[in-house]
């Protein structure tokens, strides 16, 4: 069989139907009312190419070097032409043109939505599968076709770049299309089943005449209704003026955009009876998927469909209390709010909290609100494109991005959370951004004009007057603290830095030093692993490149310490640079080959980092302290001492420590302090990842994700009582340390010293003074 219908399957089928047909059909198996529709199978398209014999010249012929553009360009050329032209057999043409007619009838053809499937849950980013391809009001005459170009949307340029980058064989992914009839809806808007910052069971359903697509873009600002669920109620109605509504042109297909009369403008969208209905909906799919939804529904002939549903995940308070953040992540392999699309040719994501006019939100990463014009790139795209001022979004940045980031005012990717590249360079680049998005870059459009918000993590439609106009890169000035004395405190506070531009920045905050200098962005920057590097330049001119990096900090920040930590990137970082092929692909790179342990086990490029410190200290730069990531034991500080020892600097008269980032490292710090550790630095995003189990980088699990989790702060707390009893100075360089909450429980417990993030330095130097002056009238009083 060719096809199979989505009532017919579930969230099991993924190798079958792909994963957005699988997650339609597991809405439709737990009753809820989805549009039929049928799914062309990933094994009909594996037949088709081997039926035809056409699979071995097509592996073969995207089978090219990923960094020659022409070969790509090409070869997407040749893998299309392959599938386009070679016929369908007759039987699967007759399958698929029979179910589609079923769905019609004799004087009606159906508008379908064609959508690609992909089943390769195991790449990375299934969105690499291509399986963005998506054909609306799609009828008979083009079925075929469109079904054909979804198949090989598995060959754009793009989808080949990465699966040869990562060596993910061509021949494991396989691809389904979805044919959905869609709805022709005469109002239509998102809800979210519970409050999406707070978790409450607090439902807000959006609504607007026509379909979605005017909801979903923004392009209309839709009611509002409010309902509580504990107390059953319509707890408020705000009813918008819409102007306009979107509608299907019923002789072109197109959706159309038509003006509204001055009496449907300002009429209430939705009845009672139809909010009670949606509400059942809504509590319905909740229950389904144990978790809060962020729906999409569509209202057809008085019936009320439901067009995609995803879950929310629920970020809690800030620590300040500025925003909530909410985080929607995809509930299926990138599924995204494609479904949308079903009830126009817009794709967007409505934002929490009422906001009328959001288009996508994710987590505030970097603070401050700019406007901008969109601009989307990715890997093959030239970076040229991204003028000043505009705002980038892209999937996820990567280290060549960063002079692109500092032209950026602003910063928009679909992946990430608090602690990933995107996150961290934007804010020492004083750049607003927003990541984890999801969708940013399927939903913004290129050119278009957006205003982002860095503090609540929104990315909304059109320039905002009241947004900062865009600026290069944040003047020193804006770091610098208004009061010209910064505050004295005990508990040292300290800067963390990435990239040596940000050192100007980081030192006019008056902090104390700089609690952490991460190396990898300097490493990764160069394009090359350090051993192509080492191999194309000589070890001397690696060297030299992490010298030029360091001293520009170390310069900025004399005689204050700067903490310079040995390079901890994970294998998948390392396989996207030159030289990156050897990488050996892990399961889980984060609990992988990673920091110290392959510091240890492959100590050629390791011996120059340190000779690199080395030669900086007899250069005079004696306010450099050497820190190594990701330990365990006595035995990692054995391994580390000797090495130091070789490159010249004396463990026994030179500063030194490591970060405690495993439970096994907190729970040892005895031993490392006989071994001879000078400091012991808190590296939260990981103690915390590790600590907890979950995933610093996983959406799925970002609201499980605490530092101040009590387990995690028992760890933190035993070992500063231990170290303060053995005379090993505490520290703190994870992300957490710009959290209050976590300052407060560090300075209770004696903690030495606490580095933040640049903008985050001034509020931590207040908070610390704070509860300093409580500790000390509390022992007087
Ligand atoms: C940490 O784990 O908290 C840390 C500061 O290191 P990194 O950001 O490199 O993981
Ligand atoms: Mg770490």
């Amino acid at each position: 069989m060719a096809v199979l219908w989505l009532e017919d399957v579930d969230a099991d089928d993924v190798g079958v139907v792909g994963g957005k047909g699988a997650s339609l059909g597991e809405l439709i198996g737990a009753g809820l009312p989805v549009p039929p529709g049928f799914v062309v199978t990933a094994g009909t398209y594996r037949e088709f190419i081997e039926g035809a014999g056409i699979d071995e010249t097509l592996f073969d012929a995207v089978d090219v070097d990923p960094e020659d553009s022409t070969a790509l360009r090409e070869a997407e050329a040749t893998a299309r032409e392959l599938i386009t032209e070679t016929p369908f057999p007759d039987p699967v043409r007759e399958e698929i043109l029979e179910s589609y007619r079923s769905m019609g009838t004799e004087d009606d053809e159906a508008f379908v939505a064609v959508r690609s499937s992909a089943t390769a849950e195991d790449l990375p980013d299934s969105s690499f599968a291509g399986q963005q391809e998506t054909f609306l009001n799609v009828r008979e005459a083009d079925l075929l076709r469109r079904v054909k170009e979804c198949w090989a949307s598995l060959f754009t340029q793009r989808a080949i770049y990465y699966r040869q980058q990562r060596g993910f064989p061509h021949e494991d992914v396989d691809i389904a299309v979805v044919v959905q009839r869609m709805v022709d809806a005469e109002k239509s808007g998102v809800m979210f089943t519970s409050h999406p910052s707070t978790g409450d069971p607090q439902m807000t359903i959006e609504a607007a005449w026509g379909l979605g697509e005017a909801v979903v873009s923004g392009t209309v600002s839709p009611d509002n209704y409010v309902y509580d669920r504990s107390r059953a109620t319509v707890e408020d109605v705000t009813v918008a003026d819409k102007k306009v509504e979107m509608v299907r042109d019923p002789e072109s297909g197109e959706t159309v955009q038509l003006d509204l009369d001055e009496e449907r403008r300002t009429e209430r969208v939705l009845s009672d009876a139809e909010i009670d209905d949606l509400v059942t909906l809504g509590e319905r799919v909740e229950e389904h998927y144990g978790t809060p939804q962020d729906v999409e529904w569509a209202v057809f002939e008085g019936e009320i469909y439901m067009l995609q549903s995803r879950p929310i995940t629920t970020i809690r308070e800030d620590a300040d209390g500025a925003s909530g953040e909410s985080e929607t992540t995809d509930g299926d392999a990138g599924s995204g709010h494609e479904a949308a699309a079903a009830i126009g040719d817009g794709d967007g994501e409505a934002g929490e909290d009422g906001g009328d006019d959001v288009l996508v939100s994710g987590l505030g990463a970097s603070p401050g609100a700019v406007s901008g014009a969109v601009r989307i790139v990715d890997k093959l795209d030239h970076l040229d494109q991204v003028e000043e001022g505009d705002v980038l979004v892209t999937e996820m940045t990567m280290p060549d991005m960063v002079p692109a980031m500092k032209r950026a005012a602003g910063i928009v990717t679909d992946e990430g959370g608090m602690t990933s590249h995107a996150a961290i360079i934007s804010r020492e680049l004083g750049v607003p951004a927003v990541v984890g998005t999801g969708n940013g870059t399927r939903v913004l459009k290129d050119g278009g004009s957006v205003t982002i918000d860095g503090d609540k993590g929104t990315v909304r439609a059109g320039a905002d007057e009241g947004a900062e106009p865009a600026e290069e890169f944040e003047p020193v000035e804006a770091a610098r603290p208004e009061t010209p004395v910064k505050p004295m405190t005990a508990t040292e506070v300290k800067v963390n830095v990435s990239i040596p531009e940000a050192a100007e920045r980081a030192a006019a905050t008056g902090a104390d030093g700089v609690g952490l200098l991460r190396i990898e962005h300097m490493v990764l920057s160069l394009g090359k692993t350090p051993e192509r590097y080492i191999a194309d330049h000589g070890a001397r001119a690696y060297q030299d490149e992490l010298i030029d990096g360091i001293r520009a900090v170390a310069e900025e920040f004399y005689p204050r310490p700067v903490r310079v930590r040995t390079i901890d990137a994970p294998t998948d970082e390392f396989r996207e640079l030159e030289g990156g092929e050897g990488e050996p692909v892990e399961p889980n790179p984060m609990l992988g080959w990673r920091g110290t342990r392959r510091s240890l086990d492959k100590p050629e490029p390791f011996r120059q980092e340190l000779a690199a410190f080395g030669r900086l200290i007899e250069m005079g730069y004696d306010n450099i302290e050497v820190m190594f990531p990701l330990v365990n034991d006595a035995t990692d500080i054995e391994g580390v001492k000797r090495h130091l020892q070789e490159a010249g600097i004396d463990p026994e008269d030179h500063t030194w420590g490591v970060m405690i980032e495993t439970p096994a490292s907190a729970l040892l710090i005895d031993e490392l302090a006989d071994a001879g550790i000078d400091f012991a630095s808190f590296g939260t995003n990981d103690l915390t990842q590790y600590t907890l189990a979950v995933d610093r980088n996983n959406g799925h699990v970002a609201d499980r994700f605490d530092e101040l989790h009590p387990a995690v702060l028992r760890l933190i707390g035993d070992t500063i009582d231990r170290c303060r009893e053995r005379g090993v100075d505490t520290s703190i360089c994870g992300q957490a340390g710009s959290k209050p909450e976590m300052v407060e429980f560090l300075v209770e417990k004696g903690v030495s010293s606490i580095s933040a993030n640049i903008d985050a330095v001034r509020d931590v130097q207040h908070e610390v003074k704070r509860v300093e002056q409580r500790l000390l009238l509390d022992s007087v009083r």
